[in-house]
């Protein structure tokens, strides 16, 4: 994760320009320079932080194995020394050090049901460990074995901070606060649902330049792998698991002759459903049963090389709206899942 340090002054074209720059520049370290080894695929997402500057969540699969020693290159979460960089010192005492909360503040906001929910404050570990769920366990060296101490005064709370409390750092020091929206009024206020929708859409103008100069949002590659490519939407869930936030491939089920290390299980996706009166939505997940491997929405509306204005327009040049088979499938899958009245 990267960000850019600016102050809401700064001319907004040069924040967005010179952080599009940065971001160009990283992912040419990380797909050319190889700077952690070749990639096998990368994405990304930006987004803005509340005081509205830029910053991006990238996830990128190398295709070696990264060891431990690799990791302690780039991620700490210990105190650093503060003879050889004080810098850094200063602005992981000041930004790095998690609460205090368990015993030395009971109130903080990370205590669920007394235990603090970021599981803070961490063990000791000697040594960087890579673990089967992707997270590793990072080296917080013991103050009897080398390990630092810090004297620190945070949240009006003065204590001994140590490697137990040190929140990971690289760069990131940049996050925004909360934004709350309240109203003082003699009048009697009404709940006004569109407004408070309006209220909870904040473009900052960072965001806006961005979309003015029609940055990316959101980026990747492989868009979608090549063998992912090769099935309609519904039929996902037969190769793929949903775990922790992530589609993963099967590791259980029947190993495909065609495809070494796939493996299908006899599964059944279902896709939301929708009521034929919604039109453009009703054929788009008519579409997704059909198409197979699209990369976007624009893919989807793809007919013989032109991209049509609407879904229906596509179900109508594909030959799906001929006769009533769409409405004959949708009562033969209601059927399976609706009550009579719901079928009426
Ligand atoms: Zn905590």
């Amino acid at each position: 994760m990267c960000s850019l340090a600016s102050c809401q002054s700064t001319d907004m074209t040069s924040v967005v320009r010179v952080f599009h720059a940065k971001l160009m520049k990283m992912l040419f370290l990380l797909k050319v320079v190889h700077i952690f080894g070749p990639l096998s695929a990368w994405m990304y997402t930006v987004e803005w932080l509340k005081r509205g500057l830029p910053h991006i969540h990238k996830l990128a699969w190398c295709q070696d194995r990264i060891h431990p020693a690799d990791i302690d290159k780039i991620i700490s979460a210990e105190l650093p020394d503060p003879n050889a960089d004080p810098q850094l010192h200063s602005s992981v005492t000041k930004h790095m050090i998690h609460g205090p909360c368990g015993d030395l503040n009971p109130i903080s906001s990370c205590m669920k049901n007394k235990r603090c929910s970021k599981r803070y404050p961490r063990d000791y570990c000697g040594q960087t460990c890579t673990t089967n769920d992707g997270y590793p366990i990072y080296r917080r060296h013991d103050p009897g074995f080398g390990g630092r101490r810090a004297r620190v005064r945070h949240r009006l709370i003065t204590f001994n901070a140590d490697n137990t409390w040190i929140v990971l750092f690289n760069k990131y020091i940049n996050k925004g606060d909360d934004m709350a929206v309240f109203v003082f009024s003699d009048e009697d206020l009404r709940y006004d649902e569109i407004k408070q929708f309006v209220l909870g859409r904040y473009v900052s103008s960072n965001y806006a330049v961005w979309h003015i100069f029609g940055y990316e949002i959101h980026l990747s590659s492989p868009s979608v792998d090549e063998f992912a490519a090769t099935f309609i939407y519904p039929e996902v869930p037969e190769y793929y698991i949903y775990n922790n936030n992530n589609w993963k491939r099967r590791s259980h089920g029947t190993e495909l002759d065609n495809w070494p290390g796939v493996s299908r299980k006899n599964v059944i996706g279902r896709v939301y459903n929708i009521h034929p009166t919604k039109q453009e939505i009703f054929f788009l997940r008519m579409l997704l049963h059909v198409v197979t491997g699209p990369k976007s929405f624009a893919d989807l509306r793809m007919v013989d090389g032109v991209i049509c204005d609407t879904y229906k327009e596509v179900c109508l040049r594909q030959v799906l709206l001929l006769n009533d088979e769409h409405l004959h499938r949708t009562l033969a899958e209601a059927s399976n899942c609706k009550l009579p009245w719901q079928m009426c």
